[in-house]
């Protein structure tokens, strides 16, 4: 089983959208699923069908100990299960720096539940903030979604080196899984030298299936579907099902 954090401290870059996507095909490769959505925008939880002004019970009463995660957990139009978050997770990000075992109240949850799952998926906010360290101390790999323009580079050293302090003080099995390029147009030369320069530096960390700038892509959150029910022949969607096989292949 993995527990994959995605995770880019930049903002837009396609974390929520290969959250969601990633999601349903693996779910749809007979994978039990389970996506967490640990970002207060909620953007996970809306793309999944779900509005977060329905919910009961949140990530957020998950981490402050009001709710047990079991009966926090629910189905997607998808099929895959979702712990769903809200704009109320503000106050978890709060609290926990108040928490004694702050970077790991998220690990400890898991521990009930994770075996009922091949992949815990975890959409992450745009920071490296006390959320993101908790899926960092919880997940067995990072997938870091990077759009190939100028700074993406930059960004990633910076990410990098967060991981790999995580990895020598609280999390000895966390690796990068994979690093995959999104939104990617062949046309813009800019596009290509950047993942020119990410083949050279992660040649073995960088997965072969980039996913194409689509727009059927954007456009399936605002009817809350993956790009598979959304429009399962676009070329999005076949990229996102070459990404699950690739990392099935792993299994
Ligand atoms: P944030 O940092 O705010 O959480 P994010 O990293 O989760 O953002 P997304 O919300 O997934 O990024 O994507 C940013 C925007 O780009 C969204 O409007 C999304 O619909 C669009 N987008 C993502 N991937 C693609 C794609 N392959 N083709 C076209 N549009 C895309
Ligand atoms: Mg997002």
């Amino acid at each position: 089983m993995k527990i994959l954090s995605i995770v880019n401290q930049k903002g837009g870059v396609g974390k929520t959208t290969t959250s969601i996507n990633l999601s349903a095909c693996l779910q749809k490769m007979k994978r039990r699923v389970l996506l967490i959505d640990l970002d207060p925008q909620s953007n996970a939880t809306r793309g999944s069908g779900i509005n977060p002004a329905s919910i009961d019970v949140s990530v957020n009463d998950v981490l402050l100990d009001r709710a047990d995660i079991g009966p926090a957990i629910i189905n997607s139009q998808d099929g895959y299960d979702i712990l769903p978050s809200t704009p109320s997770l503000t106050e978890s990000e709060v609290s926990l720096l108040n928490n004694d075992d702050r970077e790991f109240h998220l690990r400890n949850k898991l521990s009930s539940i994770k075996n009922s799952y091949d992949y815990i998926l975890m959409d992450c906010p745009p920071s490296l903030n006390i959320l993101t360290v908790n899926s960092l101390v919880s997940a067995t790999g990072v997938l870091i979604p990077v759009q190939c323009e100028f700074y993406a580079l930059q960004g990633l050293s910076e990410l990098v080196n967060t991981i790999n302090q995580i990895q020598s003080k609280s999390n000895n099995n966390l690796k990068i899984e994979g690093i995959l390029r999104t939104m990617f147009d062949s046309r813009n030369n800019l596009s290509s030298d950047v993942s020119d320069q990410l083949e050279q530096y992660f040649p073995k960390e960088l997965y072969k299936t980039k996913i194409p700038r689509n727009i059927r892509v954007a456009e399936a959150p605002s009817h809350g579907q993956s790009i598979l029910e959304y429009d399962g022949l676009s070329k999005g969607s076949l990229s996102y099902l070459s990404l699950a096989g690739e990392i099935i292949k792993d299994e």
